[in-house]
């Protein structure tokens, strides 16, 4: 073998073993590198993750308004979790509060190739009981120890609607307890603090009211009165009184009240008594009354009264003024002489307040004229009752009657009608008109004002009857005063 050949065989051998081991260097660094690479991958591998504020599953509650909280994302890194990048969410879907069920709300995000959606469970239902709500009035309050006095609520629920009538109540400890629970068992309270207070003060009873009569004849005058607080009861020990009523003596005494309660707060009163003459009239008393004169037939009733020494009165006109010396006559024989009116044409009397003024004023003046002073007691025309001003002026008795007690007068009716005015021409008629009528007022208690005219003869001739009748059945004469039984009718225009 030649050297050569050595050489040649020596280095094909060698070179075949050279080629072998320069392909596992490679085929050893391309795994390497696949290995890298998938390495590589793995390590930088990233997701986006979105975590909803407050759950994947939250509870709305029905009719009240639901804002969604919201929910963070961020794309973070598999393996290299400190990797956090903020990620814009959206969202998508609606909630209904006002209808019971479960809602979805998906958010979504996405950052370059990576994208995720999640979806959050949003249930509406009803677990509230009734709202209650309490009304109440700023000014008022509950008197110490008494029950509260409601001043209403209302009770409305998500499920149910208005409930108000549902609702329980419950005083105890100075507080109410209000209570209701829905169709679904929810039930709710509401508590309201009674405000206490005391601002009334006690009541003062008059009895009998704020004016009394008394008679000197009843005795010593019996004050009744009473005071019952709200709060403190019977404080009728506590009333302070001043004044005094000697009932001996006629008069108007005024008695005043003054009580306070544990609160301070202080009630007044006041009353009048009266204190009249037990001879000045009662149920057997009867005041003979003559309208329209003096007239022809005026001295012969001054006779017959004179004759029984009774007393009169006469509500006089200037209609027959050749008669009007008769004014100074009655006047001087005892009798209480008044106005009527001068012209008694109702025309011109109820034309106006004024007119009507005017011609009491003539009236009076004629009687100043004969009697030496004016008087404050007339009659109407036709009585305060009367219709026929209407004809002339609507509304006028209303009118006088109100102006009379301001200008100081007292006008008297009349509540027995003799009817000698035009129901009769009778003597016999107006006899027995005057004593039946007296009869049944003194059946009823009341004294008796008698209208009768002294320009009619037949009632005049019925004079003496009458008073023998009176007389002999326990009856008293007496004229009218100021201080007499005031006989008013209805006013009726
Ligand atoms: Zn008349």
């Amino acid at each position: 073998m030649k050297t050569g050949d050595f050489y040649h065989n020596f280095m094909t051998v060698h070179n075949t073993r050279k080629w072998t081991k320069k392909r596992k260097i490679f085929f050893c660094s391309f795994f390497i590198l696949i290995f890298a690479l998938l390495v590589c991958i793995f390590v930088f591998q990233m997701h986006i993750v979105i975590t909803p504020e407050d759950g994947m599953e939250v509870h709305a509650e029905l009719g009240e308004p639901y804002q969604d909280s919201g929910a963070e994302g961020e794309l973070t890194g598999t393996l290299f979790r400190f990797i956090h990048k903020p990620v814009q969410v959206s969202t998508e879907g609606e909630v209904d509060t006002n209808k019971a069920g479960t809602y979805e709300i998906i958010y979504s995000a996405k950052s370059g190739r990576y994208t995720v959606t999640c979806t959050k469970k949003v249930i509406v239902s009803d677990t509230r009981g009734p709202v209650i709500t309490l009304k109440s009035n700023p000014d008022s309050y509950t008197p110490y120890g008494h029950p509260y006095e409601e001043e209403g609520f209302t009770a409305i629920d998500a499920t149910d609607g208005d409930v108000t009538d549902k609702v329980t109540s419950e005083e105890s400890d100075g507080k109410v307890y209000y209570r209701v629970s829905d169709s679904l068992g929810s039930s709710s309270e509401a508590i309201r603090t009674i405000h206490y207070d005391d601002r009334k003060g006690p009541d003062i009873n008059l009895a009998g009211g704020n004016e009394i009569t008394w008679y000197t004849d009843q005795g010593d005058y019996v004050d009744q009165v009473t005071a019952v607080d709200d709060v403190d009861g019977d404080v009728t020990s506590s009333l302070q009184k001043e004044g005094s009523v000697d009932a001996s003596v006629p008069g108007d005494y005024t008695l005043s009240y003054s009580v306070t309660d544990a609160h301070g707060n202080t009630t007044t009163a006041q009353r009048i008594v009266h204190v009249l003459s037990s001879e000045n009239y009662n149920a057997r008393t009867i005041y003979l009354t003559f309208d329209d004169g003096p007239g022809p037939y005026t001295d012969q009733l001054l006779d017959i009264l004179d004759q029984y020494n009774v007393k009169a009165t006469f509500f006089t006109t200037s209609v027959r003024s050749q008669y009007s010396d008769c004014i100074k006559k009655e006047a001087e024989r005892g009798h209480s002489v008044y106005v009527h009116s001068a012209s008694h044409n109702y025309a011109k009397i109820y034309a106006s307040p004024d007119a009507y003024w005017a011609d009491f004023d003539a009236q009076n003046s004629l009687i100043q004229q004969e009697t030496g002073s004016r008087v404050n007691v007339f009659r109407f025309p036709g009585g305060s009752s009367n219709t026929v001003s209407a004809n002339y002026s609507a509304g006028i008795m209303t009118t006088l009657t109100q102006q009379a007690s301001a200008r100081g007068l007292i006008y008297e009716d009349w509540n027995v009608s003799s009817g000698d005015a035009g129901d009769t021409t009778s003597t016999d008629a107006v006899v027995n008109n005057v004593t039946s009528q007296v009869s049944a007022n003194t059946a009823y208690g009341i004294p008796s004002v008698v209208l009768q005219h002294d320009i009619k003869d037949f009632s005049v001739n019925a004079e003496e009857r009458i008073i023998q009748w009176g007389l002999e059945n326990g009856y008293s004469f007496r004229k009218i005063t100021p201080a007499s039984y005031i006989a008013h009718h209805h006013v009726n225009n």
